[in-house]
């Protein structure tokens, strides 16, 4: 078996994660493809393990002496946002740009989506139309696997350790949650998840929530003047206070912004959710600082605490830790353009495992898969950059010997 194939068999067994769930994993579904794997990693002569929380370690062991030992992670849960039930791949040979007509709504081509035209002459895999496609990220489990059929075939190629962990659950933000340190002994690995091949990603946002409770005065409307304090209109107050550009919806790239994700509200009572996202950690601590800032004004000027404030970090931007040890991406770059293709670096717009993991010790990249719109049933992924990435996991097997 080739990576395409355990791609087109692992997207068949479906891994949805569900945020509702208090267990881990948070579906039981997850488990039939952790045994899946552990059975197929056994056949290639390998010994992985499944522990009791969902996740799947292999110790790929070194043949060599004086190496660097790394790891690899990917994810076996699939996005909540689409149906993965029941996922029934096409493959469409050297697409060449034409229309590929999924259902009433969605139509494949460049002018929809023009990140396709990347993949124009590549195979790909797309979905019937009905769910997602699962190439986030057993499109990356496809590629590990990829690389223990290689080095199975090949036992004259020199490795050093190699550490792999398959994950439950990152796509409801806890991939790292139960994650046993000590079967992951690195400081160096990366995530092999999402976007195109050759891409590389060390810069994600630095992330916190804040929740604003706001108590009013209630007093009957009629004899209410100079007396009623109205929770909601302090609501209101509060969120035009805020800087009115600094929204998803009017930043990009480098911008930061915060979020309004949910609001309730009576007299009595209101409640404003968000989230905050900026890459720069001082202008991060300089947008929480404008919630501490608001709230102190609100409440000196209705002379009581009339604003509840409560900011929480999530996570930080990897990048602060990485550049103080580049090796990570010099090496990751190097492997990839010994494959004859451009690396490029981007921006997330948004957290990843590999950011918990960085802080957690581990500097942790994330490299692209060949996958394009993720969490929705035009998910599409390159079979030749499937291929590609198999490749580029060989090559970096030499980065780490020393
Ligand atoms: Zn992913």
């Amino acid at each position: 078996m080739n990576a395409l194939d355990y791609f087109l068999k692992y997207v068949k067994i479906e891994t949805t994660s569900d945020e509702n769930s208090l267990t881990c994993p948070s579906s039981v579904k997850e488990l039939n493809l952790a045994s899946e794997i552990v059975a197929d990693t056994k056949d290639l002569g390998y010994e992985s393990e499944l522990d009791e929380n969902g996740y799947v370690y292999l110790h790929l062991k070194a043949n060599t002496k004086n190496f660097q030992a790394f790891g690899l992670c990917c994810h076996m849960d699939t996005s909540p946002d689409a149906s993965g039930k029941n996922v029934k791949p096409q493959i469409i040979p050297s697409w060449d740009g034409r229309d590929l007509k999924l259902n009433p709504i969605i139509t494949l081509n460049t002018t929809n989506y023009p990140a396709l035209k990347a993949v124009i002459g590549d195979d790909l895999v797309i979905t019937d139309g009905s769910t997602l496609l699962g190439a986030d990220d057993k499109a990356g489990i496809a590629q590990v696997m990829g690389l223990l059929v290689y080095l199975k075939d090949h036992p004259e190629v020199e490795h050093g350790d190699v550490y792999i962990c398959f994950t439950p659950d990152e796509e409801i933000g806890r991939g790292v949650d139960k994650l046993n340190y000590a079967k992951f002994p690195v400081k160096y690995a990366y995530t092999i998840d999402g976007g195109a091949v050759g891409s590389i990603e060390y810069e994600n946002f630095n992330a916190a929530s804040a929740k604003v409770t706001f108590i009013g005065k209630s007093i009957h409307p009629g004899s209410a003047k100079n007396k009623l304090v109205n929770a909601s209109e302090v609501a209101f107050e509060f969120h035009s206070l805020l800087d009115k550009f600094q929204k998803p919806e009017n930043t990009s790239g480098y911008e930061g912004f915060n979020h309004l994700t949910n609001m309730s509200g009576q007299v009595e009572k209101a409640k404003l959710s968000y989230i905050i996202r900026n890459h720069d950690r001082h202008l991060f601590q300089k947008q929480k600082d404008s919630f501490q800032k608001i709230s102190k004004y609100l409440n000196d000027k209705y002379g009581y605490k009339v604003v509840n404030l409560v900011l929480t970090d999530s996570y930080y931007n990897m990048w602060d830790l990485i550049k103080e040890d580049f090796q990570v991406v010099g090496k990751a770059v190097k492997a990839i353009e010994s494959t004859h293709i451009g690396a490029w670096a981007e921006a997330i717009r948004g957290g990843t495992d590999g950011s918990r993991l960085t802080y957690e010790g581990i500097l942790t990249p994330n490299l692209g898969t060949g996958g394009y719109n993720f969490h929705s049933r035009a998910e599409v992924l390159s079979i030749n950059q499937l291929h590609k990435g198999v490749e580029i996991l060989v090559a970096l097997l030499k980065q780490y010997l020393n």
